[in-house]
């Protein structure tokens, strides 16, 4: 087949699964169908806007009912989520702590602001997350554990955890990662920020970790405006993480009194209602988004030059982003299916470049990052909004 042609099949594959009669795709839109005008109108009404409210509460429990753990705590944003999670292990200034070079950058400034140091890992063509059987012969050349303690041979510097990210709502391969955490004494965190939905082995993703992190930014599966939250299994670490987030004030009436320097992290009460109502509506996204899914995949097994990335035979991924990969023979597709797809008013894009090449990070330590750079260079998100399912369901 001419490349030209190749290029014209693809772009034509992406539209034949969209709705017809639309200007512009957006990749991924929200979507407000449920009760959100009526529990924010509420807020409004009662002047119940800031930061004390009974939707914080009902938002936490139903969080916590869905995902399955013990504790739940509605934060302003996915960010400082992850940086309070990494608090709460013990990570602290001079550490290293491992995370995927192909993430978004908020997984890497998390770790900046407790004044640790990143460490970068390498990707799986399975799930675009880390990689645990290659991060374990790593650590096994690099490290040595001493008292419980594990430290970087090259650094002197203790390696503290590790932040695995499920990569556009695939959960990445938690067993064996679990394996190498407990083989080299690191503390493991889920950054769960695209995962809300998406399940491993049959248990909802940030159930592993000691704590993980969700986000509820208006470009995930649902949201609260801006938002996120900690999730533990851990009471002790999920009253902590009430305690840190909201100013470390003791419970008096009256009196300010706080036992150390706290964050003022908490989930305003509107965008909690706005997270109660986007919550009673997930099960739907979730069906709305697997059927997009599959009909992107159904599509793209006739189509040369592309594949569609699917779930892992461990996983039901919520589908968050959908992504094809570039054959890495067609070396300048990639660009093109880009350049074709956003003229004609079909938003794609490319994932997020290593943060290991970001001016901030260029000296970090990392790995071989062989199969990051190759996904860096081949993967591409196309049109996700749950809407563009509803036609499937
Ligand atoms: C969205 C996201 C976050 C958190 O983002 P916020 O905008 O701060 O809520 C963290 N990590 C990853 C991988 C994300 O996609």
């Amino acid at each position: 087949m001419r490349h030209a042609e190749i290029l014209e099949n693809i772009v034509a594959s992406i539209q034949s699964c969209m709705p017809s009669g639309k200007d512009f795709i957006a990749l991924h839109e929200p979507s407000f169908k449920g009760n959100e005008w009526s529990y924010v109108k509420e807020c409004l009404d009662t002047g119940w806007v800031s930061s004390v409210g009974k939707y914080v509460d009902r938002f936490e429990e139903m969080l916590r009912e869905y995902t399955g753990v013990k504790r739940a705590v509605a934060v302003v944003n996915g960010t400082a989520a992850l940086h309070i999670c990494l608090k709460l292990v013990g990570v602290e200034r001079g550490d290293e702590v491992l995370l995927p070079a192909l993430t978004f950058i908020a997984t890497a400034n998390a770790v900046s602001y407790c004044e640790a140091v990143p460490h970068f890992v390498d990707s799986s063509h399975l799930t675009m997350g880390v990689d645990p059987f290659k991060l374990d012969a790593y650590l096994h050349d690099i490290t040595v554990v001493k008292g419980g303690v594990c430290y970087n041979k090259e650094t002197g510097r203790r390696i503290k955890a590790i932040v695995p990210m499920h990569t556009f709502g695939h959960p990445v391969d938690l067993d064996p990662l679990m394996e190498v955490c407990q083989r080299f004494r690191l503390e493991l965190i889920e950054d769960a920020a695209e995962s809300l939905g998406s399940f491993y082995k049959g248990c909802h993703t940030g159930n592993v970790g000691r704590v993980s992190a969700l986000s509820f930014n208006g470009n995930k599966i649902m949201t609260t405006g801006g938002g996120g939250a900690i999730l533990t299994n851990d009471e002790m670490l999920g009253r902590l993480a009430k305690h840190l987030t909201t100013t470390a004030k003791l419970p008096h009436k009256w009196e300010f009194n706080h036992d150390q320097i706290g964050y003022n992290y908490r989930m305003p009460n509107l965008n909690a209602a706005l997270g109660c109502a986007q919550l009673e509506q997930l099960p739907d996204f979730l069906q709305e988004k697997r059927a997009l899914a599959r009909t992107y995949q159904k599509t793209f097994a006739r189509i040369e030059g592309v594949t569609f990335f699917a779930e892992p035979d461990f996983a039901q991924s919520n589908y968050w982003l959908n992504a094809i990969q570039v054959s890495p023979k067609y070396s300048r597709l990639r660009d093109e299916i880009l350049q074709v797809t956003n003229e004609r008013g079909l938003m794609t894009r490319p994932v997020w470049k290593l943060l290991c090449d970001l001016p901030m990070y260029a000296n970090a330590p990392k790995m071989d990052l062989s199969v990051a750079r190759e996904l860096e260079r081949t993967v591409i998100n196309i049109p996700s909004s749950s809407c563009l399912g509803a036609i499937y369901v």
